[in-house]
């Protein structure tokens, strides 16, 4: 269980909604935010800077809605709460609720409101690359994440060399995993990482063939999704000891949602019916 900073009718004017009128006139919102993270480290301390300030959340709801443009609750509520993640980065999850009490509806009633939860979310990503400076490429995509603010990199693996495979004779393959958070949903985090991809000059002339890099989503939290372009926990991990390998050494005991096994328990089975396809370490 989180602990849980409140805040609610937080009354703010401004100019958000489909119709023009509402953008010309504007109208009073109200704002009930709950800020889920956990205060023991200022219960402890007695100080602000473990926690957060919820003055200065309230400024800052303020100073966004009025200088922000949204034509939906949706939206602009989706917005709003992961900025509010970003700006206060000890808060975990939020749940964000923004009433329309004046919405131009021609009947009585006391308020309209959308209310939505967002969360940080616990990526494991594998990377792979055997073209080009396939170590600093590796590198520019993990600070080239960081630097992402929807993006927080925790931690991330030693470099392991493997041979590659497939039956395409080509360059050995760099590989690590790395442990982030982030704001994005699974779709759009795939979408960024393809990104990233491109970014390095990926090129894919033959299947199983050489890449500048390669980044798969190996587990989003402990989901479980089933898509036709993309599957997490990724499909082919638990047979991929470039990639168990790695894993073991940031998240030894993480279970896999579906096999029920650990990390380490994988390892041992690949090694027992897979012919070790990781080199030495250099
Ligand atoms: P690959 O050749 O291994 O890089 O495969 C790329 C394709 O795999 C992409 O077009 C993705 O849509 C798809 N895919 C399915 N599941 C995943 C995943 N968990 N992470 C990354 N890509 C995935």
């Amino acid at each position: 269980m989180m602990d849980e900073i409140i805040i609610s009718g937080l009354k703010i004017f401004a100019w958000h909604g489909v119709y023009e009128e509402e953008r010309d006139k504007g109208q009073n919102f109200i704002v009930n935010a709950t800020l889920l993270l956990d205060t023991s480290k200022a219960g402890d301390s007695d100080s602000l800077d473990d926690s957060v300030d919820y003055g200065k959340v309230c400024l800052y709801i303020n100073d966004f809605m009025r200088v922000s443009r949204f034509q939906t609750l949706e939206a602009l509520a989706n917005n709003l709460a992961r900025k509010i993640m970003v700006k206060f980065p000890l808060t975990q999850s939020i749940k964000l609720e923004i009433q329309k009490p004046e919405a131009p509806i021609p009947l009585p009633f006391d308020t309209v409101s959308v209310k939505i939860e967002r969360s940080w979310h616990k990526a494991y990503i594998a990377t792979g690359s055997n073209m080009g400076e396939s170590e600093e490429l590796i590198k520019n995509a993990l600070e080239n994440l960081d630097a992402d603010e929807n993006c927080r990199v925790l931690r991330s693996s030693k470099m392991y060399r493997s041979r590659a495979y497939g039956g395409v004779e080509q360059e050995d393959f760099f590989n690590s995993v790395f442990c982030m958070e982030t704001l994005y949903s699974p779709i759009e985090l795939l979408t960024r990482l393809q990104t990233e991809e491109r970014e390095a000059g990926r090129e894919r002339l033959v299947k199983w063939g050489p890449r500048t890099l390669d980044l798969d989503i190996l587990y989003y939290d402990d989901i479980i999704l089933e898509r036709d372009h993309l599957r997490i926990p990724h499909l082919d991990m638990s047979n991929r000891d470039f990639v168990l390998l790695p894993l073991s050494e940031i998240a030894p005991y993480k279970r896999h949602p579906i096999l029920g096994l650990t990390t380490l328990e994988m390892l041992a089975r690949v090694k027992e019916t897979y012919v070790l396809t990781l080199k030495e370490e250099e």
